[in-house]
């Protein structure tokens, strides 16, 4: 039985390699650029996944887009795996160096290096942090949507790379529906720009889109241009509480029905709302399900807006709908649910999060199915998620190691689930070393194959970030868990 820790790993360096590899780099980039001490192979060995850390031998430091061509050429004449890093907070294992080699940081690389007011664009290195990028921004009166709940440490580079997304995503897409262009290195260094900077454009296969969610597979991004739209004038944010989850599945496809596009809808069920008291949010003791739902629009009709949908969520049998009065009662609702990973990561030794998606009319469905596997397993299980666009994290919890090849028995069973409900086995976290094995269930050895020569043609040698996507053999060991 496979262990549900990802453990992939590829054949290493012998040490001479490792030496000449480094002595290269070194002379190629400079001494501060190069490191290989142990605090820093090891700060560049995990990411937020269940895939076992694995130590790089060098870590390069790029401060520009030259030092990414240097490693990048450095790689291709050594033939030398190399993997692209950004903040680290990856959740399917994209950032792990699985065979060693060079870890490409790009988290350095951080300024925010335009704001065009005028064209609604910003130009941004791959290192600038999420919510340093939304601050900026706003403080100009404009807005970028995107908002991974790790925006206080996610970078650019890695959202591109996983094409990440949001709770805001419900009403606004995904990092790839923001993203007009990019400067990118390929193994051997060569540098070009993808994309565009206006706002249409038509020309040529759209490879700044394939990029987008490719992690840092096929080439390493060294800015990113992304369009903006007007900050919104008004947000409002209300709570609803519910008796059941279907009750508030239910209450879901009422507040879409009503012609409002709400900018998210959050679902907690009830296991996870145990988890939001046991870390001292006062939630009535009824309530076994919950919606985080928000409006925005203009001074004026956001609120009318919420009004009609806190209307649904009542025919639908809510047991109380309550709006956020101000900013702060706002902000201290999304610090709860941002909690949400580690309050629920501190129920149990051992955590899995998986980010599957189904048709939002099969919500419910899955949530019983999410029942029936914790109950045929004996293994804890809660979720909660992004239910607007019915991608939901499902959560395993356990304790015990003994339990690992029931909840990799639940897992499989969770990904069957999904496909038939019409759903896909990621909604915003990608495939990594996390969900390899399944990919081919999903697409089929056809389309798994066209991805392999695409990926062929920018990378022959199979030196960027190797064991990504498509390597079946991830999830062969049984080594140490972390708590992810
Ligand atoms: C608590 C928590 C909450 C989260 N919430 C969300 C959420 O709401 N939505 C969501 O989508 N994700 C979420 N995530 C997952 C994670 O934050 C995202 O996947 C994020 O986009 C990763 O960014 P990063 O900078 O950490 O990238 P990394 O983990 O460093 O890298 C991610 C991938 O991008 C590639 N990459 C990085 N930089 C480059 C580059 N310069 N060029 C080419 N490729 C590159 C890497 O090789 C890797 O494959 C969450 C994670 C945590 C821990």
């Amino acid at each position: 039985m496979r262990g549900v820790v990802t453990s992939i790993r590829l054949p290493r360096l012998s040490p001479d390699r490792v030496d000449r590899v480094r002595a290269r780099l070194a002379r190629e980039l400079g001494d501060s650029k190069v490191v290989a001490d142990a605090a820093s192979l090891e700060a560049n060995a995990g990411d937020e996944s269940d895939q076992e850390p694995i130590l790089p031998d060098v870590v390069v430091r790029a401060e520009n887009a030259e030092d990414v061509a240097a490693a990048l050429r450095v790689a291709a004449e050594l033939e030398v795996p190399i993997t692209p890093r950004a903040a680290g907070s990856g959740k399917s294992g994209g950032a792990v160096p699985v065979a060693g080699g060079i870890v490409l940081a790009t988290i350095g690389m951080n300024r925010i290096v335009d704001i065009d007011r005028a064209e609604h664009v910003v130009v941004v290195e791959p290192g600038v942090v999420l919510g340093d990028l939304h601050r900026a921004v706003e403080a100009e009166g404009l807005f970028y949507p995107p908002d991974a709940n790790s925006l206080a440490w996610c970078a650019i580079g890695g959202n591109v790379g996983e094409n990440a997304a949001g709770p805001r995503a419900l009403k606004y897409g995904a990092t790839r529906d923001w993203l007009l262009g990019l400067d990118v290195a390929l193994v051997g260094g060569e540098a070009t720009f993808v994309g565009r900077r206006t706002k249409k454009g038509v020309t040529g296969y759209d490879v700044a889109a394939l990029l987008c969610g490719s992690e840092g597979t096929l080439a390493v991004t060294t800015r990113v241009v992304l369009r903006l739209i007007p900050k919104p004038e008004r947000v409002v944010t209300m709570m609803a509480t519910f008796a059941d989850v279907h009750a508030a599945g239910r209450a879901v496809m009422a507040a879409l029905g009503s012609g409002i596009v709400p900018r998210c809808i959050e679902l907690l069920d009830a296991r996870t709302l145990d988890a939001v008291r046991a870390r001292g949010v006062a939630v009535d003791e009824g309530a076994r399900a919950m919606l985080i739902t928000e409006v925005d629009g203009g001074e004026d009709d956001a609120m009318e807006s919420a009004g009609r949908v806190g209307s649904r969520f009542d025919d639908a049998g809510a047991l109380a709908v309550l709006v956020a009065q101000d900013a702060s009662q706002r902000d201290r609702l999304w610090e709860a649910r941002r909690q949400l990973s580690p309050a629920t990561r501190a129920m149990a030794r051992h955590k899995i999060s998986e980010d599957v998606v189904v048709p939002r009319t099969k919500v419910p469905a899955l949530l019983d199915e999410v029942d029936r596997i914790s109950e045929a397993i004996g293994v804890s299980m809660l979720t909660y998620g992004h239910a607007g666009d019915g991608n939901l994290h499902v959560n395993f919890l356990w304790d015990d190691d003994d339990h690992e090849p029931r909840v990799e028995a639940g897992l499989d069973r969770l990904f069957r689930a999904v496909l038939t409900l019409g759903g896909t086995l990621s909604g915003e976290h990608g495939v990594g070393t996390s969900k390899a094995p399944w990919l081919r269930l999903e697409q089929g050895d056809l389309l798994v194959d066209l991805q392999r020569r695409l990926k062929a043609v920018f990378d022959p040698k199979g030196l960027l970030n190797p064991g990504k996507i498509f390597d079946e053999s991830a999830r062969s060991g049984t080594k140490g868990h972390r708590a992810c």
